[in-house]
């Protein structure tokens, strides 16, 4: 990532069994990889007794840990819904009273996602969205709750260029970069590191974040990394 002109990046934890790799890999790397822990929607119904203490320790430790990633995905028919819903609003609530920021994942979920956010009794300041897919009216209605939006490269594909045009629409000042490594590829062309031999490695961000800038116009980067400064608080 360094030879790419990368200077930092954040790791997400997708369930309680990756956290100690995660902190691992932020303990041995300070300056360079900020470390998010959270249990993903997908792995919602794999948390262990006592998880949110080990959470919130976790990130008591570390003030540059972020929660995530964190959400609800309705594309998948397990872990049930009302499990998810239980597992990101605890979640949730960490991240207001520790007042950190955090990594949301939403897949066909909008509406349930609203109305988390309506009935919850405290939502955080800030937060980004993740791979953000959804539409304009969708990204409009977030923005009132604080929404960053974070532009992964897999949208560079010829074939979702309509999530190009909702961040050619986004606030410059909101939107963020990332590769959702090791999933969501890039085009073939921008794929100039694998991970294992195969899958999307993080340093793909270099041309993504070239391909990005290509495509939103010049000085978008400068912007982008400004926007994650302030973002992370760093
Ligand atoms: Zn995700």
């Amino acid at each position: 990532m360094r030879s790419v002109g990368i200077s930092g990046c954040v790791v997400n934890a997708t369930r309680e069994s990756d956290w100690e790799v995660v902190r691992e890999i932020a303990g041995k790397f300070p300056e360079f990889v900020h470390p998010a822990y959270g249990v993903h929607p997908w792995f919602a119904d794999t948390v262990e007794v006592d998880w949110e203490e080990r959470l919130r320790k976790l990130l008591s430790e570390d003030a540059r840990a972020s929660v995530g990633e964190i959400g609800i995905d309705g594309w998948v028919d397990s872990p049930r819904m009302d499990v998810q819903r239980e597992v990101f609003n605890k979640q949730v609530a960490i991240a207001v009273e520790l007042d950190r920021v955090m990594t949301v994942h939403c897949l066909k979920a909008w509406d349930e996602l609203f109305k988390l956010i309506d009935e919850t009794d405290a939502w955080p300041k800030k937060f980004l969205m993740h791979s953000f897919g959804g539409s304009i009216e969708i990204a409009e209605r977030l923005l009132q709750y604080g929404a960053w939006f974070s532009f992964s490269g897999y949208f560079l594909q010829t074939q979702k260029r309509k999530t190009l045009e909702v961040f050619n629409r986004l606030p410059i000042e909101r939107i963020l970069l990332e590769t959702d490594a090791p999933e969501m590829a890039p085009p073939q062309e921008l794929m100039n590191f694998l991970l294992d031999g195969e899958y999307n490695h993080p340093a793909n961000l270099g041309e993504i974040a070239v391909a990005f800038e290509t495509e939103m116009g010049v000085g978008i980067l400068e912007e982008v990394v400004e926007n994650s400064k302030l973002f992370w608080g760093l």
